[in-house]
């Protein structure tokens, strides 16, 4: 494999695009890479916000290549670490990785290259790396740099805190000399400060990307029959591409796939409570074959790098919005047109809140936990642009961006005071002691068992909200909960309480605006089906393209690594739209660096000759 580059200060961007070029293959740099890049290689520290896939990876790879020494990357995940080593050793880069799946003597020969400069880039799990064993071969070897992924796992308050990661604290006072880098797709306020202080980056340069992801379009709908919407959704919008959709209990995923299966779509099911292997199984298809339905608990996610996902659903509530952009933010991440889409009511609200009160959290904990979802529940039930308060929420001012449901079809807001007060006032008049569905059965004075039972027929407000009907009922409910005007009390059973605002409402003294779902015409799709993309059936790359992916497919189970490790789906599309004849051609071509050209090249252009005569 190739030796790294090295270069002195002066040539250091040159050095990099260099590297960008016949290494990986692509002709430009993208945002702040650069800047970062050069700025490691110059031996600073970093801290990069970037959202998922904003290219967050080549920021440590390349000043990893640039200087002398081995780049030690710490990285959260063996699925992720397993696939970028992968993808570095294709494009020829003296990759490895140390962790827990390979035996002593793998493990062995990776420590020895270690010492002997014959790596580049090593991958290792934090807990590994805290061992004194490994710090103490990390004290002999010759070290580029330190790159820190996932780097919110060190924070308590982000969502997926890692104890190990505190522990990495110490390598600044172990190794003053070498660069570190932190890098995470978490910027909310709180949790980069915490990155900060716990990994003691005061002096680190701070990169904030925009955390813009343009190409997915977000939709939040009230929850009717979720299965239902479900299936229309990938039915009308999405049959035969891959995409995932959350759940939160392991029981709802299984029973979610059997019922997506059910009707004839290829489905499967991913949580923690499947046995190794056949979650393994599992998110090996979803990796490798086309057009694969994944349902899964969020245990899913972290670490998928596919890069074809056409569409995230969810079917519960996330616990914050940093969880609902990062989940999102797995569509779409070859840039093409993709969707997220939830649907949500309120008990989705009820039961988030009770998995917060009922943990056993500190009380500060669980304050910040609901007001997290709070954010949430604001940007589900917002009229203006998602895009628009989803940024906002990291700290970024943009403008309605016209790829949204709320940009797309603007929901009508009405002043619902007069609606709200009789809401408000059915809640007080039953003792705050009821949730939602018996509180519209008194507003539209049905005589139920239970209204009999406890004489609501009997009150004031029975029967007082025949102007809307259940739905509408249900919607102002929700967003006098969203306002929080009303809260759900876990303790009696998720009853709706005044919170200190609702007398305001009562009294006249606090308008409220409700939004109203506009009656949406339907939609067409943002891609086109299956096979977006595609050039039109009979045109000369159709079947090349084809071709070329049946290549890809034997080349990736040859090598053992996910399809788009061998070349990315938009390579694949360029080789077959701009039909090279020569090695310089493909050259010319992103995504083929020099080692893909000189596996490769030759392999290509004879599929391409053979298809266009
Ligand atoms: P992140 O780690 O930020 O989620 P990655 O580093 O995996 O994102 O990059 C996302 C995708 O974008 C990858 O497929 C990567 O190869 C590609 N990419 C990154 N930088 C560039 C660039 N400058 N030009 C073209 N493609 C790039
Ligand atoms: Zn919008």
């Amino acid at each position: 494999m190739r030796a790294p580059i090295r270069s002195i200060p002066d040539g250091m961007g040159a050095a990099a695009l260099t590297i960008l070029k016949s290494v990986f293959g692509y002709p430009s740099f993208r945002g702040a890479q650069a800047e970062i890049i050069e700025h490691v290689a110059a031996g600073g520290d970093a801290l990069v916000l970037m959202p998922t896939s904003g290219g967050k990876s080549l920021c440590y790879q390349i000043p990893a290549l640039m200087r002398e020494g081995c780049g030690i990357v710490i990285s959260p995940l063996i699925a992720l670490m397993h696939d970028q080593v992968g993808a570095l050793r294709e494009a020829g880069v003296r990759a490895a990785c140390l962790n827990s799946t390979l035996d002593a003597a793998a493990a062995g020969k990776v420590e020895r290259e270690l010492l002997s400069g014959a790596l580049d880039l090593l991958y290792v799990a934090p807990e590994r790396l805290v061992t004194p064993r490994f710090l103490d071969l990390l004290d002999r070897a010759h070290l580029a740099l330190f790159a820190i992924d996932e780097a919110h796992c060190v924070s308590q308050w982000g969502h997926d805190f890692r104890p190990e990661y505190i522990e990495l604290a110490m390598l600044a006072g172990r190794y003053p000399a070498i660069p570190r880098i932190a890098l995470t797709a978490t910027a909310d306020r709180t949790t980069r400060q915490d990155i900060v202080s716990r990994l003691t980056l005061g002096e680190a340069r701070v990169f904030v990307a925009s955390f813009d992801r343009p190409n997915i379009r977000y939709e939040i709908v009230e929850k009717q029959n979720a299965r239902a919407q479900l299936l229309e959704f990938i039915g009308t919008r999405h049959a035969g591409e891959s995409g995932i959709v959350y759940c939160l209990s392991r029981a709802k995923v299984e029973e979610t796939a059997a019922m997506i299966a059910g009707h004839g779509l290829d489905a499967i099911a991913y949580h923690a409570g499947m046995d190794a292997a056949a979650r393994a199984a599992h998110q090996d298809r979803f990796m490798n074959e086309d057009g694969v339905v994944i349902v899964a608990t969020i245990a899913f996610g972290l670490g998928i790098d596919k890069p074809d996902v056409r569409f995230v659903a969810h079917l519960d509530l996330p616990k914050s919005v940093e969880a609902y952009y990062q989940e999102t933010g797995r569509a779409g991440r070859d840039g093409k047109p993709a969707e997220a889409w939830m649907t949500y009511g309120l008990g989705d609200i009820v039961q988030q809140r009770r998995m917060i009160e009922e943990s056993d959290g500190e009380d500060a904990f669980k304050r910040l936990s609901i007001r997290k979802l709070e954010a949430l529940v604001g940007l589900a039930e917002t009229a203006g642009c998602r895009r628009v308060q989803l940024l906002a929420y990291f700290g970024e001012a943009s403008r309605p961006c016209g790829n949204c449901d709320n940009c797309l079809s603007p929901p009508r807001v009405r002043d619902g005071t007069i609606d709200a007060q009789k809401a408000l006032s059915c809640v007080y008049r039953t003792g705050q002691r009821f949730g939602a569905v018996h509180l519209i059965d008194v507003l539209l004075g049905r005589a139920t068992e239970r209204v009999a039972k406890f004489g609501h027929d009997r009150l004031s407000t029975f029967g007082i909200g025949g102007d809307l009907n259940e739905r509408q009922w249900r919607a102002v409910f929700r967003q006098l909960v969203a306002l929080g005007h009303l809260h759900p009390d876990h303790e009696a059973f998720g009853a709706l309480k005044f919170t200190d605002t609702a007398r305001g409402v009562l009294k006249g003294e606090t308008t409220v605006m409700l939004r109203e779902e506009a009656a949406r015409p339907a939609r067409r799709k943002p891609g086109r089906g299956a096979g977006a993309g595609l050039a039109p059936a009979g045109a000369p790359s159709a079947g090349l393209l084809e071709a070329l992916r049946a290549w890809r497919r034997d080349v990736a189970r040859e090598h053992g690594v996910p399809a788009y490790v061998v070349f990315h789906e938009a390579t694949l599309e360029s080789i077959a739209a701009r039909l090279p004849r020569t090695l310089d051609d493909l050259r010319g071509i992103s995504g083929v660096g020099e080692k893909k050209l000189e596996s490769h090249g030759i392999a290509l252009l004879d599929i391409v000759r053979l298809h266009t005569g």
